[in-house]
């Protein structure tokens, strides 16, 4: 039976209640009358259940969808404006005990060349981050007891912590590593992490199980309970995600949902983020043998749907997608990309050479930093660099709470202005420099309170000027 606050996977991920879930939809998605009274819950700003956003996932009615992404748009920029936060993943290690036969690091694949960042290379890393202007990183290893231990991953982030370099600093390091216990999850929130993420691949217990033949990851209830273990180790912010082809993504969108809904009804807070990665070709790797592959129309519609239904959750979408489906999903409501990034170890100092393969998957989007800023700004996105809520403890049930109240929207557009302003002085070209004094003029005008306008023009003046870190 479907119990939201279960604290075991299989009640609040119930097989039975997404499978009447998903009959149900289907059997309403002509339903222009029901269609009509979700969307106008949905506008009302409050979220969806799992099963009223599944409705909207099935809908058959053209100009019902179209609705839907207006919608969406709407949405997002309520809640977040028209800010875009970046941030690059950084992979410490690519030695895994797992065998996930979608990813790369499975511990029979020979070909690949394994890797583990020193500390010394761990610097390099950063620096070279910093030096393209990134404050916020994603951290990525493979599970691997022996070699990438806890005690590993809480150097890598005393360290990354620790670098002064020019004007650069890593001001918020997310982590996204594979689950673990309590204690461990007590020690990442002291080491001062930001998000906890962890992709559940697929929520169907039957396929996961399939999926993950053997090492610690087959154990599907560790693995899908982990997100109550981090929120009871004090991690306030925990993020999602769905690996997109693997299951029927119907299936995946209800229980996603689900999980969200768990984690409101224990903690009392909703995930930070969601991320909606989809499966890419790796060494090792064909996707094309996952018959659940989703085309750009239906990951669009996806995205807008995940937008209307949890409206204060961040929406986090990789280099995996080229720049013509983020231009698609961007104003669905996508609040966080990655640009410039790198998925093999030690990629930033040195790009791989041909003949070997550390990556983890392939990615789309291959421009750099400056042109993926440029090309926000020009789509009218202000790219911000900002990560103050994190470090004023604006994190869990506060950010949540003032997200909800549309407080957010009074720091955050300032605070993207003053953090685009930093990387303008730092690390832009000039035609994007250029393009972000133009954008950061027009946007003071928008500023609603006369004080917080005028303190913005003295922090953009003093940035100017040499100073730095504004929150
Ligand atoms: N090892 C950690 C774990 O088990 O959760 C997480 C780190 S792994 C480096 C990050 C994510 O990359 C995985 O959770 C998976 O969803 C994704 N991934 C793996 N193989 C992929 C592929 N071929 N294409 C796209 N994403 C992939």
């Amino acid at each position: 039976m479907y119990d939201p606050h279960s604290l075991h996977a299989e009640e609040f991920i119930d097989h039975e209640e997404v499978q009447e879930t998903l009959a149900w939809a289907a059997e309403h998605a002509r339903d222009a009358g029901l269609i009509d009274g979700i969307l106008a819950k949905a506008a009302l700003c409050k979220g969806l259940s799992h099963r009223e956003a599944s409705v909207l996932l099935a809908c058959e009615l053209p100009d019902r969808v179209e609705a839907l992404y207006r919608l969406a748009n709407r949405i997002k920029h309520e809640f977040y404006g028209n800010r875009i936060v970046m941030f690059a993943p950084l992979y410490l290690s690519n030695y895994c005990v797992n065998s996930c036969v979608y990813c790369p690091y499975h511990a029979r694949n020979k070909h690949i060349i394994r890797k583990k960042l020193t500390q010394e290379e761990v610097a390099r890393e950063v620096i070279a981050l910093q030096d393209m202007g990134h404050k916020r990183l994603a951290l990525e290893a493979g599970e691997h007891p022996a070699m990438n231990p806890i005690s590993y991953i809480l150097d890598c982030i005393r360290t990354i912590y620790g670098i002064r370099h020019r004007n650069g600093a890593i001001r918020r390091v997310n982590v996204n590593i594979a689950a673990t216990t309590v204690e461990e999850y007590r020690m990442l929130r002291e080491a001062g992490i930001g998000t906890y993420i962890l992709f559940q691949e697929t929520y169907h217990k039957q396929s996961y199980e399939k999926l993950h033949p053997a090492g610690p990851k087959h154990d599907y209830a560790w693995h899908t309970e982990a997100m109550d273990r981090a929120m009871q180790g004090g991690i306030d912010d925990v993020g999602l995600g769905v690996l997109f082809g693997l299951e029927g993504y119907r299936y995946e969108f209800a229980a996603l949902l689900m999980h969200a809904e768990h984690l409101e009804a224990v903690h009392g807070v909703g995930p930070h983020t969601i991320s909606v990665p989809r499966i890419k070709k790796a060494d090792d790797i064909d996707p094309d043998v996952f018959d659940n592959g989703i085309d750009d129309e239906t990951f669009a519609r996806i995205c807008a749907c995940i937008r209307v239904a949890v409206p204060y959750t961040g929406m986090i979408i990789s280099t995996r997608e080229s720049q013509a489906v983020r231009e698609k999903v961007l104003p669905l409501g996508v609040s966080q990309i990655s640009g410039a990034s790198r998925t093999s170890v030690g990629g930033y100092c040195e790009p791989e050479p041909e003949d070997e393969n550390s990556a983890q998957f392939d990615v789309s989007d291959r421009r750099t930093l400056d042109e993926v800023v440029r090309w926000l700004m020009d789509q009218g996105h202000i790219p911000s660099f900002c990560t103050a809520c994190y470090r004023e403890g604006r994190t869990g049930d506060r950010f949540m709470s003032l997200c909800k109240s549309r407080q957010i929207l009074n720091c955050c557009h300032p605070n993207a202005l003053l953090t685009l302003k930093e990387y303008l002085q730092d690390y832009a070209s000039p035609a994007t420099r250029a393009v972000g004094l133009d954008m950061i003029a027009k946007e003071l005008d928008k500023i609603p309170s006369d004080k917080v306008r005028a303190r913005t023009i003295r922090c953009l003046s003093a940035i100017e000027a040499g100073q730095r870190d504004f929150r």
